[in-house]
């Protein structure tokens, strides 16, 4: 079986006609990508016994004749931020580098029931903060088209997983861009679901009113399929939308030609590079597909990256002060009182990017400077969100750029973080929006370094999203 190129429905197939079994097929999968995974380092660990557990439960399901489910039998990675119960998750942080979760996030149950099976844990930056993924306490992970490159991030082991072909979907985690970042790094399809359209439930928290789940695939209707499954009100979390879950992999197919797409001046003005001449020959494709491509203005744009950084800053410090040496995590074994415990605990167990955010939400926070820097932030984003407003009455969809640059070389940015921060100023506009987003393969530059187009549309704007994006696949993107 060729374990790489599987797909969603070439697995349901070949359970259904009987070529191989649930079983079958995780167990070759998961020697799979033990074997490969030394390449990437995209797994943390391996989670066998309950992924051989889920493909039998799928197997009965078959043999007593019933539906096994939109994502049977399906060889699934899962972001070591998100919780599964019984299977260590770290967060990439040596803070809990023994935690096992008493109980799984809600996506990874509905993921579960719908078939699906949990291969591993991908490795990430450390509590999802950062673009590459070089942040993670266990080690980097290398992107599959050029290993000596990052994956992306922060959910860089996700997106390599699905395009090593070592998982067949994988979920990720997108406060700023986590989700779409990688997946533009590393050629597959990624989604940032509207705000509330997936449970935050077991999802370790970054920056509270920023974070969602959400698929990567190889294509558009496999990441339909995941969200699908995963979507809808959960009532352990409050921020999750009631609104009705659409058949999101139906939809898909249904063609472009006459649709408005709007393409933010903004974005493009400093994009002179050999991905904006990636981006300019994709909108030349959605306009061969039938579609008006009109420029549009987000003028608040020059504040984004400001805003976010003071938001999920100010939101991380708080979330993080729960890691103290006391409730989940490693305490340090030499203090003598209980102020020095937590301050050991905490300052020997997070990593620096990690104690820079905290630093700097705290700063942000405080009596002296909220009403200079939070409150101003919130504002900004008000302004942020309103662009978009605007703009979506005017047009159905926005295509835009994902990164103003390909993969980068492991290394090159480290010391450097506001270079790294800024490798995420075509994405955190839609997280401040909260509007759904997407990431899909938009061709390669001449070194072969893959480029992602980005789509977004308004909340809950899923369907006409994946629409532009699933014509925009069969288009062949750019090339
Ligand atoms: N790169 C951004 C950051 O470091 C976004 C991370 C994310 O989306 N989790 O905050």
């Amino acid at each position: 079986m060729d374990i790489a190129s599987l797909s969603i429905d070439s697995i349901r197939e070949g359970l259904l006609s009987r070529r191989f079994s649930a079983a079958e097929l995780a167990a070759d999968a998961l020697r799979f990508a033990e074997a490969a995974n030394p390449e990437t380092g995209a797994y943390l660990r391996f989670s066998p016994e309950r992924a051989l557990a889920s493909a039998r439960r799928v197997d009965e399901r078959i043999a007593r004749g019933e539906d096994p489910g939109p994502l049977a039998g399906v060889p699934v990675a899962v972001k070591d931020v998100i919780l599964t119960k019984g299977v260590t998750t770290t967060c990439g942080s040596k803070l809990l580098a023994g935690y096992v979760p008493p109980y799984d996030a809600t996506a990874v149950v509905r993921m579960e029931e719908a078939g699906g099976v949990i291969l591993g844990k991908t490795n990430c930056d450390e509590f999802a903060m950062g673009s590459s993924t070089e942040n993670s306490a266990f080690g980097p992970v290398r992107n599959p088209v050029a290993l000596d490159r990052v994956p992306g991030g922060s959910s860089g082991g996700s997106a390599a997983a699905v395009a090593q072909g070592t998982a067949v979907v994988a979920l990720g985690s997108d406060t700023g861009g986590s989700i779409r970042q990688p997946a533009s790094f590393c050629g597959v399809v990624g989604v940032t679901p509207t705000y509330g359209r997936v449970s935050r439930f077991g999802l370790t928290a970054f920056a509270s009113s920023l974070d969602h789940i959400g698929p990567f695939a190889r294509n558009v209707k496999d990441a339909a399929t995941l969200l699908r499954a995963i979507a809808g009100r959960d009532v352990r979390d409050s921020t999750s939308a009631g609104v009705p879950v659409p058949d999101y992999a139906a939809l898909p197919g249904g063609g472009v030609k006459g649709l408005k797409l709007g393409l933010p001046r903004e974005y493009l003005k400093d994009l002179k590079s050999e991905t904006g001449a990636l981006i300019s020959g994709g909108v030349d494709a959605f306009q061969r597909l039938g579609c008006e491509v009109r420029e549009i203005s987000l003028p608040s744009t020059d504040y984004a990256i400001a805003c976010y950084y003071i938001i999920a800053t100010a939101e991380a410090s708080s979330n993080l002060a729960r890691f103290d040496g006391v409730r989940y995590t490693s305490r340090s074994a030499s203090s003598e009182t209980l102020a020095d415990m937590y301050r050991n605990s905490r300052g020997e167990g997070f990593g620096a990017e990690c104690k820079r955010r905290i630093m700097l939400g705290t700063y942000v926070l405080s009596a002296g400077y909220y009403d200079a820097y939070y409150l101003k932030a919130q504002k900004a984003r008000a302004l942020i969100a309103g662009d978009f407003a605007r703009a979506f009455e005017e047009v159905d969809a926005i295509v835009a750029p994902v990164s103003p640059f390909p993969a980068f070389k492991l290394g090159e940015k480290v010391d450097d973080p506001l270079a790294m921060y800024l490798s995420d100023i075509y994405t955190i506009t839609g997280s401040l929006a909260g509007i759904p987003c997407m990431s899909v393969p938009c061709g390669k530059t001449a070194g072969g370094l893959p480029v992602g187009m980005q789509i977004l549309a308004t909340h809950f704007g899923e369907p006409v999203m994946f629409r532009v994006a699933s014509a925009f696949e069969q288009a062949g993107g750019v090339n």
